[in-house]
């Protein structure tokens, strides 16, 4: 299995060099030459099994010879065995033809746990073969960040860097960030929003000197690593309503594109998907693309859905690659227009767009409402996310197909919102009570390229 940039213009890779690689060094996104199928049979057998042994047969395909199969299946075993549900990924009904996936089950409670705990084992399988060590940036509006750090905290081979916008995080997303003593782990908060960390960490990809000089990986959304490991909840969901004698849509809350996209991949690979739902807040950008082709961005507006805080959606280039039927010129032209403001998609490209994906805004009121709403209907607290998710996702239910909305976080990392909609307090689970009462450590710095980059080599120096 190879894996080529969207933006054809950087060697192709093996699954390992991927991986490890994160952006492909002529700025583009890895994806697989091609993508492999599950027969029907195949998928049939999946109904049933324990969520590891599901994620072997899925993720099997896609990683070549970088591990044996008794190496990835204890990988596998180990990513999950943190988790706190047998199911890992268990569904709850909301309503009749309505599902909640709930996601939140990992150690740091969002979905984020299901990528970062197998990467952090694949990382560390693969590094110590050869010895090599690495140096991991991150950005995040919170959950990437705190997921990274929980999953690389204490490795070998490894320190992890996170930049994160000073005070635009929840105090559980910080704490998770900036309590853990590992000293491999070092917590940036950077004066600025998630673009502008985000951006920075681009910057420092594209400075080939620098990424040499410590060894630079990623594991942001866009590793594909991380793609790959949120393929297999859309497989196990889809089979436990009944696929792939039946369709079923999913409605994802979406902010980078890497979980929908995940959700496409699932698609190509023969599960039976009606429709795919990309579900944002305030900050819609998406939503606007893909009802009018302009992808302009306009500035971060702040919500209660802090994650989905972006205008930039990096994973959006692998939709548009395939869009515009693999043709990566067109994409580095797009990203190029980017840069000068924004890019409107060609009719072809936006005619398939809409063949893969529906989508739809949620604002601010409209999350408390559905907050409080599924409150009063189910019982079920939803995290400010979630509930994005499960607004939009009402407004595209159809008879006869099942909807599976993605739960992408547990209520508790967002308790000021979730209280101030429903009126109850969502408890955090014991075994993140602790985090309150340690110390925090957290460097802040401005939003400066030269400055940040500073301080990674000095603190990597050995
Ligand atoms: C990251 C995140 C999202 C957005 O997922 P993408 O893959 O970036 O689209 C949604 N909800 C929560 C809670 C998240 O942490």
């Amino acid at each position: 299995m190879r894996y080529i940039s969207t933006r054809g213009k950087a060697p192709e890779l093996s699954f390992e060099e991927a991986m490890l690689t994160g952006l492909a060094r002529d700025g583009g996104l890895y994806l697989p030459k091609t993508i492999p199928t599950l027969s029907t049979a195949e998928i049939k057998a999946l109904h049933g099994m324990p969520y590891e042994e599901a994620a072997f047969t899925i993720m099997r395909p896609f990683i070549g010879d970088t591990f044996t199969d008794a190496e990835f299946k204890q990988l596998i075993a180990q990513a999950y065995a943190g988790f706190n549900h047998a199911a890992r990924a268990p569904l709850k009904q909301l309503d009749s033809g309505h599902f909640l996936l709930e996601l939140f089950h990992g150690p740091t409670l969002a979905f984020k746990d299901f990528a970062m705990q197998l990467i952090g084992q694949m990382f560390q399988a693969a590094l110590s073969r050869s010895g090599k060590r690495i140096t991991i940036v991150g950005a995040t509006s919170g959950d990437t960040g705190s997921a990274a750090i929980e999953a690389f905290r204490g490795l070998d081979n490894v320190d992890v860097f996170i930049l994160y916008p000073h005070g635009r995080v929840s105090d559980v997303q910080r704490r998770q960030m900036t309590t853990p003593s590992e000293s491999n782990v070092h917590a940036l908060a950077v004066t600025g929003d998630f673009d502008d960390c985000q951006a920075r960490v681009k910057d420092m990809f594209n400075d080939f000197d620098f990424r040499d000089t410590v060894s630079l990986a990623g594991v942001n959304s866009i590793n594909w690593g991380r793609v790959l490991a949120q393929v297999v909840y859309f497989f196990t969901s889809a089979v436990s309503l009944g696929a792939p004698e039946r369709k079923v849509s999913f409605t994802v809350p979406t902010g980078n594109f890497g979980d929908i996209f995940a959700g496409y991949i699932a698609k190509q690979m023969g599960l039976p998907i009606d429709r795919l739902v990309v579900a944002t807040n305030q900050n819609d950008i998406l939503h606007r693309c893909l009802s009018t082709s302009d992808y302009k961005p306009d500035g971060v507006t702040p919500s209660i859905s802090p994650s989905m805080d972006i205008q930039v959606s990096s994973n959006f280039e692998r939709a548009l690659f395939e869009a515009y039927g693999r043709d990566s010129a067109a994409v580095a032209q797009l990203m190029d227009e980017l840069k000068a403001g924004g890019f409107k998609v060609s009719q072809g490209a936006a005619q398939a767009l809409s063949e893969s994906y529906d989508s739809g805004r949620c604002s601010e009121e409209e999350t408390s409402a559905t907050i409080a709403q599924a409150m009063k209907a189910t019982g079920e607290l939803l995290c400010p996310h979630s509930a994005v998710g499960v607004k939009v996702a009402s407004e595209h239910l159809q008879a006869d197909t099942p909807m599976i909305t993605l739960a992408t976080a547990h209520p508790a990392k967002f308790p000021d919102a979730v209280e101030a909609a429903s009126g109850v307090r969502p408890p955090l689970p014991a075994h993140m009570l602790e985090q309150f009462s340690r110390d925090e450590r957290v460097t802040r710095v401005e939003n400066d390229l030269a400055e940040i980059q500073t301080l990674i080599k000095d603190r990597t120096r050995s």
